[in-house]
């Protein structure tokens, strides 16, 4: 389901969208259109059998104006080098939008990781970096986990990093497991991100969210989190959750901890006791107060924007919705409050995650959420104002707000003047 609109195109209409509200010069908009660097790599991997196979890998460096490049590496069956540009250039926005000083990158590699067992995924890991070695670094580009990549891979990538500069330097890379350089609260920060925006939001349109519905779409990482930090921080009732299997309804409310531990133990939510079948497409297209799409891109089109029946939708994903449906859920009155803003969460603790690697110090969880909170309460009022004063959907409105930013980055560097 997910490739039938090319992730890039997506990501270039909406960024036209922008330069054009803001009137910037056909050369800043022609530059901010592509990414400034792309490599592209095959990896041979030999396998537990015996036999070789061989991975096409993928990094995108696309803005670094800001500071150095920042995001995420997925292993994915279905990646390519579009989907890899689109979500570099989502990570450029987001890291202005939410004003960290980073730009935006991202890697990937085609490659099935259920597959692949934890031998094999240690050296296409280390591979990986032996790749990117030259071209990453705390100063140039900083990776990350995405779709498929865990905190394991980040300690595999660091070290294979320090084994070839010899030195110590996991600022290289974020996502780390706790007692490996990584940072308290980088686990469920792009969730509780997104809860927080939503919280802001709901405060500034005079909400109040206790007690009201939630559909999640996607029990992945930030999936699973949601459902839980939705409850604890908003009071809401999480009524159906899917994943690439297929879903489960329960009116009452699915309990966050039996969802997560029935999909640990048999690979998915169906099947927990005590609720219905439900399909993914049925998920989308629930009457509840809040939608949180936390999967991939390409689930809200115009062939289902229409049936959609909720009032808020929170993307947790990159890329869920294509333009065609945004137009018609802005029509609708339903609020959308867009991927890079409201997933930023994971990306500030990386940031966060970085500058206690580079003071070789590390803080309490309290001091990370209370950063987390403050970054990401001040993205949402500086995209709410704008999208108020307009009258222009949120999405736009973060477009205005983060693209601004990165054109005056490179107009002061004297890129382009
Ligand atoms: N992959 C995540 C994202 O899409 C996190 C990126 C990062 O922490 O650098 O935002």
């Amino acid at each position: 389901m997910p490739q039938q609109v090319d992730p890039f195109v997506t990501a270039q209409r909406q960024l036209d969208q922008a330069c054009e509200l803001l009137g910037l010069s056909d050369a800043m908009q022609q530059f901010l259109r592509v990414p400034m660097r792309e490599h592209r790599f095959s990896l041979p991997l030999q396998m537990d059998d015996g036999s070789y196979q061989v991975f096409e890998g993928y990094r995108v460096q696309y803005n670094d104006a800001r500071g150095p490049a920042k995001g995420g590496i997925r292993f994915h069956p279905e990646e390519t080098i579009s989907t890899v540009r689109a979500l570099a250039a989502w990570m450029t926005w987001k890291t202005a939008v939410v004003d960290i000083p980073l730009g935006g990158g991202k890697g990937g590699v085609t490659c099935n990781p259920k597959a692949m067992t934890m031998g094999e995924l240690e050296r296409l890991s280390r591979a990986y970096m032996r790749h990117v070695a030259h071209i990453v670094g705390p100063d140039r580009d900083i990776p990350a986990p995405d779709v498929y990549t865990t905190p394991q891979i980040m300690a595999w990538m660091m070290d294979e990093y320090e084994t070839i500069t010899g030195r110590h330097l996991p600022g290289v890379i974020t996502g780390k497991p706790v007692s490996l350089a990584g940072s308290l609260g980088r686990g469920d920060a792009t969730a509780r991100g997104g809860v927080y925006v939503v919280r802001e939001a709901s405060r500034a349109l005079g909400l109040d969210l206790h007690g009201h519905t939630a559909a999640i779409q996607g029990y992945g990482n930030a999936g699973q989190h949601v459902h839980a930090l939705s409850g604890e921080l908003l009071g809401l009732r999480v009524i159906a959750v899917s994943d690439s299997q297929g879903g489960i309804y329960c009116e009452k409310g699915i309990d966050a901890a039996a969802a997560a531990a029935h999909k640990r133990e048999t690979g998915s939510v169906r099947g927990l006791p005590g609720t219905e079948a439900i399909s993914n497409a049925e998920l989308l297209e629930l009457p509840v107060a809040v939608l949180f799409p936390a999967a991939l891109e390409n689930v809200i089109t115009e062939h289902n924007a229409d049936r959609m029946r909720a009032k808020m939708v929170a993307e947790l994903a990159n890329g869920p919705t294509t333009p065609e449906a945004d137009d018609i859920l802005f029509d609708k009155g339903v609020t959308l409050f867009p991927d890079f803003m409201c997933n930023a969460g994971g990306v500030t603790v990386s940031y966060l995650e970085q500058v206690q690697n580079a003071s070789n110090y590390y803080w309490t969880l309290a001091q990370v959420h209370e950063r987390l909170d403050a970054t990401m309460s001040r993205a949402f009022e500086a995209v709410h104002r704008v999208a108020s004063e307009r009258q222009i959907p949120h999405r736009l409105a973060a477009y205005l707000v983060a693209v601004e930013r990165v054109a005056e980055a490179v107009t002061i560097r004297g890129w382009i003047r």
